[in-house]
């Protein structure tokens, strides 16, 4: 008989940090595949999920060093302070969003653990593994949440209405990047009736633009870009591409009411794409949401987790968005990692044994190493 694979749940500690790493409908799933879960008392509080609701779906709830004892896996939303995990089972795996250049010491004190540390965002943008995608589950809420956020900063309406005391016209909404959490934000704006435009690098975000009702915005004037770095995700632009961009968006970006910035380059710091000068061209009660405020920000002036005026136009950007939707964020997550450990688990071993494609692209540590290639040309 194998023995029942032992996965902790962590409360979170990192401020300002509401999700936690599974509900009770992935401790009842997980729970069918064999496993036993253990959650530290009070995890899911900030996400509305209460003790009791965790027992009431087969977990044992308790402190953490009970929760942690032998545990095999340990799931977190963000990579939880080495320093926390005594007590597990020898190799055990932590399952997080490690953020492994931010928080390096981390990485280096899992691998001192003989920890095999998973990173969920670094999880490949492969057909098989979209429902293990947390960077897509979190941007698509978290595009959502900048419009819903900029609509409750702006001093008028968005829809267009017209009332026996005369007509209010719609909002101006324009969208800069059109990833995951851009094609929400644009689906979002239109729902709420504002008028929609968008733009991005990749051209073939022009089509998806507009299947939503939105007007793509795109520099046609440099010829023979595509814009497609690696896996779908956005290259650097060349300088001539830049200069052609800033024109394009000063001209447009002075008729908007809301912007809403999400552009992000992997590995690199967010690009700049929102000027003071640019800001200073829009009406006084504009608005602005900037999604890649932990990443820098596409916009100047943007600080994380404060409301900032230039010009009279409100510069809003969160340093953790998600966060501030804790149930659905939370409720995606913990499905990511249900959908995650139960693709690959394995009946006769009794728990998750990963396949090299995605086991590569996602370990950082294994054996008392950092072996992640891209944290090792770091010089870990
Ligand atoms: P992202 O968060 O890395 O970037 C957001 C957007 O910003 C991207 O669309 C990018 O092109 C854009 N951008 C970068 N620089 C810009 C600039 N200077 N100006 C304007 N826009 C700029 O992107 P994402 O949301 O992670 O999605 C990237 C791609 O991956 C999309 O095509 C998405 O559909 C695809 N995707 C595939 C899978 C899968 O197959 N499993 C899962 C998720 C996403």
């Amino acid at each position: 008989m194998t023995l029942q694979r032992r996965i902790a749940v962590l409360a979170e500690r990192a401020p300002g940090e509401t999700r936690v790493a599974a509900t009770p409908e992935t401790v009842r799933k997980l729970s069918a595949l064999g496993a036993v879960l253990a959650v530290e008392s009070g995890a899911g509080l900030s996400a509305s999920i209460s003790d009791e609701d965790y027992r009431a779906a087969g977990a044992e709830v308790g402190p953490l060093d009970a929760v942690l004892a032998n545990a095999q896996i340990v799931f977190a939303v963000q990579g939880p302070d080495p320093a926390l995990l005594g007590g597990v089972a020898s190799g055990a795996w932590v399952v997080a969003i490690i953020d492994p250049f931010g928080q390096r010491a981390h990485v280096d004190g899992y691998a001192a653990a003989g920890l095999e540390a998973l990173a969920m965002e670094f999880m490949p943008r492969i057909t098989r593994a979209q429902s293990m995608d947390v960077l897509s589950s979190q941007s698509n809420l978290a595009g959502y949440k900048a419009v819903l956020v900029a609509a409750g900063a702006y001093g008028r309406a968005f829809p267009m209405m017209m009332t026996a005391a005369g007509t209010v016209s719609a909002a101006k909404c324009f969208v800069m990047g059109v990833g995951v959490a851009g094609l929400q934000a644009i689906a979002t704006a239109r729902r709420l009736g504002a008028q929609v435009s968008a733009t991005d690098v990749r051209s073939a975000t022009k089509e998806q633009i507009q299947s939503l009702g939105a007007k793509p915005i795109f520099v046609e004037s440099v010829a023979g870009i595509e814009g497609e770095g690696s896996g779908g995700y956005a290259g650097e632009m060349s300088e001539e591409y830049q200069r052609a961009q800033a024109e394009l968006v000063s001209a447009h970006i002075a008729k908007q009411d809301i912007v809403i910035t999400t552009a992000l380059i992997p590995g690199r710091a967010a690009p700049r794409l929102v000027t003071d000068a640019q800001i200073a061209s829009m009406k006084p009660g504009s608005v602005i949401f900037d999604l890649a405020a932990p990443q820098g920000g596409n916009v100047e002036g943007t600080v994380p987790d404060q409301v900032v005026e230039r010009h009279g136009v409100r510069i809003i950007g969160y340093s953790n968005t998600p966060a501030h939707l804790p149930a659905d964020a939370s409720a995606l997550y913990a499905r990511n990692l249900f959908n995650f450990v139960s693709a690959f688990w394995h009946k006769e071993q009794g728990g998750p044994v990963l396949d090299e494609e995605i086991g590569e692209a996602i370990r950082l540590t294994r054996g008392g190493q950092v072996v992640h290639p891209r944290l090792q040309e770091q010089g870990g």
